[in-house]
């Protein structure tokens, strides 16, 4: 059989089908849904995405058959709308729509009343008995199409209207009359003549074809890789080509246009949310050129607006719109993001789609879909994007904090953000990259401004609603948004904002509130975060289901707190060299260091130890009886050495040495590659006495809170090991001072020895080591430096390069890299288990709080994974939809 390459809808019959989304891609997925649940659609087709796929892979050519079914698809909505293509008398109009199959807002752009050319404007005249209607749907199209297809700038054409306009004297779009814009069309074809050379094309076929081609090729457009790139989104998925009958929401006052998600994006309250415009069409709304309207008098009261409701302007209307909503929820038993058009009177649906929302508004719909028995618990744990908690990890603005609130606008994205002002994308990058925070302040944002909104901490928008450029793709990204804020002025030119008497300057801090609307002079202190509410109870049902135990890396008392705050089940990762590098010991380190004999060494250690021993208190008595991960002193010696003369002098001066011994030794311990140097477990080789000091801090530590009557336990760890011989003589030092230890305190205190996995030579010879190691944690930082023979602190470099180019996916700094390092992984696993049974696996790197790898953690089972306190509870809900992911995937197994 030869390939549907098209597939059709309308008159309630459709092709497609819902779950065909990577074929048909979301937005034509979703419109044949919708014309399979009879809902109104204007008839139309989608060409698959394969075609776009098989034009990039045959040197942008069209599959050979293509043509004859896109004719016969045509033909069919003919016969449906009664009018025909091209028709000088009852011309078909058509709107060219791109549709991916993960929504990509904004990044591609539509054509609208595809069809119109000097002839068939005139048909429409005929037919809609409203030429000013006609001319204005023409110079839309011309200018829409000229932009996408003919790549001539949108400014040529809002120039040539504003100075219309102007002569005029005219305000507002909706004031131009049918020969205003006869004038204005005329000119805009002389801006495409002197633009392209070439005349505005009046053939409806090149226009179709022109249309069909630019959505293809925009694929491969700079803002769409960008989104791309910065989703994860693979280049081979290809989008869709929705062609579909018009429907005109600009034909009068009984027409409209607008968006609307079913519940609200921002908090997620269960309340219908949208705006509309009376007599506009398509991006009206969005645009900014009109202040939209609200939906619902709810809406239009909770934000102060005295423009009226479509509930009040067109009831009857509204009351049909308000049945779909239920519908297409109940059906997608999901939130959704619709699109839709009254024309005179009635009601077209043009979109839906799962709706982006904040992780607030997340969590809020998933635990009310399950009390409202739409979806099941399982459901909901499943649902939540775990690196959106993110968002809500951070600190916000201290409620008891004064604020100097210059503005308001809406509150489009929550969330609190301080930062410098910036008015340009490029800008914000620029101080981004330097480590500044920035706020990015524009009139309104577009998909240009896409890299400078990923680069700031939040965004101010003085034009736009809450469906806005601005509001949309902030919330996707979880960044802070004030949206439409009126009484600023923003003058680029002069990189200023202006509210009253009121001037802020580039580089001026000002703090947003994007939750409340507010604009704030200065910066704010904010409060941590807390679990509670519908997050918690999300963490509750997550915790049923998973299998990993989440610990966390922490060191300090106020980490360990965090830690426990947001469930952490032990510590996984605690770093004694943080308690080295402390202003008040580091002289103690120092004069360790220089030191020629062990006695020089042993003295200095003993000012340490105490210290050392009181850290070790504290946390065992935070932890109360849970798991606690110490691991010995593991950075390169260099990094202690004493740098500048003044730390030369104090070193000498404690020491009671000279300064000149106290260089030469400095110099001694120079290293080429401090990395692959004396570090980790050499050290305790070298120097058993810090292993012993630090084994004794534990040990004694350990002692004192038990007999406190707190339960401990301690689990020593030794870094960097790559053979079982070092790994046995160090725990002979450990276990030797655990045993002195309960002699002198007559409390035997339970306490495992392991090891750090983080050397391919120690992942490959797991198995020897496990015969004395207890447990492993994989310290997947170095174990990927190791593995790849890439510094991390350099790859900053050349990393981006390895992205842009595609040869990785992701930094695999961040995100595991599963095939090589997991494949250590895998093999460390399986063969320190076939020794060791009951030997204990846990991961400690940066990745054991990054969703991906704890996915990956799952399928080679370990037993915990170990992150920063803040990302304890994003682990959480990762582990949770792991282990279900893995669940189900055994059963289709078995099933099989
Ligand atoms: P995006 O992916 O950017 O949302 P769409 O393809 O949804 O782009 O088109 C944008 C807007 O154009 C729609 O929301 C709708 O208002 C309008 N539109 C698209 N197709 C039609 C149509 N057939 N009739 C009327 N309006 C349309
Ligand atoms: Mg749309
Ligand atoms: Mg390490």
């Amino acid at each position: 059989m030869a390939n549907k390459w098209v597939y059709s809808f309308g008159d309630g019959k459709a092709d497609g089908r819902a779950d065909m989304k990577n074929l048909l891609g979301g937005k034509g997925a979703g419109l044949a849904e919708m014309t399979n649940l009879a809902l109104p659609v204007p008839p139309g087709f989608t060409i698959t995405t394969e075609v776009c796929t098989a034009f990039y892979a045959n040197n942008r050519q069209y599959p050979s058959d293509l043509t004859g079914q896109v004719e016969e698809a045509l033909h069919l909505i003919e016969k449906r709308i009664g009018k025909k293509f091209g028709d000088p008398k009852d011309p078909l109009l058509v709107s060219v729509r791109s549709g991916a199959r993960a929504s990509m807002p904004g990044m591609m752009d539509t054509v609208l009343n595809l069809g119109l050319n000097d002839n068939t404007v005139q048909g429409l005249i005929a037919k809609s008995g409203d030429a000013r209607f006609a001319y204005d749907s023409y110079r839309r199209f011309i200018q829409m199409f000229s932009n996408v297809v003919l790549n001539v700038e949108h400014h040529n054409f809002e120039e040539v209207l504003e100075d219309h306009k102007r002569s005029k004297g005219l305000k507002q779009d909706t004031d131009l009359k049918a020969e205003d814009w006869q004038a204005v069309i005329a000119d805009y074809k002389k801006t495409v003549q002197q633009h392209t050379g070439k005349p505005f094309p009046q053939d409806a076929k090149e226009q179709l074809w022109g249309a069909i081609a630019a959505v293809f090729g925009s694929w491969m457009n700079q803002r769409a890789i960008t989104y791309r790139k910065l989703n994860n989104i693979p280049a081979d998925w290809g989008t869709a080509v929705n062609v579909q009958s018009m429907v005109f929401g600009n034909m009068g006052q009984d027409c409209a246009t607008g968006v609307a998600f079913t519940r609200n994006p921002s908090t997620g309250d269960n309340q219908f949310y949208g705006e509309y415009l009376v007599n506009a069409q398509g991006e009206d709304v969005v645009a900014g050129i009109r202040t939209p309207q609200h939906l619902t008098v709810a809406g239009k009261e909770a934000n102060g607006s005295n423009l009226p409701a479509m509930e009040e302007v067109m009831p009857e209307v509204f009351k049909q719109l308000v049945a779909v909503r239920s519908k297409l929820e109940k059906h997608n038993r999901d939130m959704q993001d619709i699109e839709f058009t009254v024309e005179k009177g009635k009601l077209w649906m043009l979109q839906t789609r799962n709706g982006k929302r904040t992780a607030r508004a997340a969590l809020k719909i998933a635990v009310e879909m399950v009390q409202e028995g739409l979806i099941t618990q399982t459901e909901a744990v499943a649902r939540i994007d775990a690196s959106s908690l993110d968002q809500l990890l951070h600190p916000t603005l201290d409620p008891k904090a004064k604020r100097n609130v210059v503005a308001k606008g809406l509150p489009a994205s929550p969330g609190a953000a301080s930062g410098q002002v910036v008015f340009s994308a490029d800008k914000a990058e620029d101080l981004a990259a330097k480590g500044t925070p920035v706020i990015l302040c524009r009139v309104e944002t577009s998909p240009e401004d896409i890299h400078g909104m990923h680069a700031a901490k939040g965004i101010v928008t003085s034009r736009g609603g809450m469906t806005s450029h601005a509001a949309v793709v902030a919330r996707g990204m979880g960044r802070a948004c004030v949206a439409g804020a009126g009484s600023l002025h923003i003058d680029y030119a002069k990189e200023t904002m202006t509210v009253g008497s009121t001037v802020i300057k580039a580089g001026d801090t000002i703090t947003i509130d994007g939750g409340a609307g507010e604009v704030i002079l200065g910066s704010v202190p904010t409060v941590k975060p807390e679990l509670s509410g519908d997050f918690a109870t999300i963490m509750g049902w997550a915790d049923q289901y998973r299998r990993m135990r989440v610990r966390a890396n922490a060191e300090t008392p106020l980490d360990t707190r965090t830690a426990r705050q947001f469930g952490a089940e032990g510590i996984g990762l605690c770093r004694t060299e943080h308690m080295f590098f402390d202003a008040e010991r580091i002289t103690a380190v120092r004069e360790m260091i220089v030191a020629d004999t062990e006695e020089g060494r042993r003295k200095a250690l003993a000012k340490i130890e105490p210290m050392q021993k009181n850290d070790f208190v504290e946390i065992f008595k935070i932890m109360e009886g849970l798991p606690v991960t110490i691991r010995l002193l593991d950075p390169p010696l260099h990094e202690f050495l004493p740098k500048s003369d003044a730390e030369m002098a104090e070193v000498a001066r404690v020491a009671g040495i000279s300064v000149e011994k106290v260089k030469i030794r400095a110099q001694q311990l120079h290293e080429a590659n401090p990395m692959l140097g004396h570090r980790g477990c050499r050290l305790a080789v070298t120097f058993p006495e810090i292993c012993e000091m630090q084994a004794r801090a534990i040990f004694e530590a350990a002692s004192e809170v038990q007999k406190a009557g707190i339960t401990v336990l301690p689990e020593v760890m030794i870094p960097l090991i790559i053979t079982k011989k070092e790994f046995v003589m160090l725990k002979e030092v450990i276990d030797r001072e655990a045993e002195k230890a309960r002699l002198k305190t007559g409390q035997k205190v339970n306490y495992m020895v392991g090891t750090m996995i983080e050397l391919p030579r120690a992942a490959l010879m797991a198995g020897q080591i496990a015969e004395s190691a207890e447990f492993f944690s994989f310290g997947t930082n170095d174990l990927t430096q190791t593995t790849l023979g890439i510094s991390r602190d350099d790859a900053g470099n050349f990393m981006p390069d390895y992205i842009r180019t595609g040869i990785v996916d992701r930094d695999p700094f961040a995100s595991l890299d599963q095939q090589g390092v997991g494949e250590l992984i895998r093999i460390a696993g399986e063969r320190g288990r076939h020794t060791r049974s009951n030997l204990k696996l846990g991961i400690c790197g940066e990745h054991g709080g990054d969703p991906d790898s704890i996915n990956f953690c799952e399928s080679v089972r370990l037993d915990y994974v170990s992150c920063s306190p803040y990302r304890v509870p994003i682990a959480r809900l990762a582990a949770a939809q792991a282990a279900l992911r893995h669940q189900s995937l055994a059963a289709a197994k078995a099933a099989e």
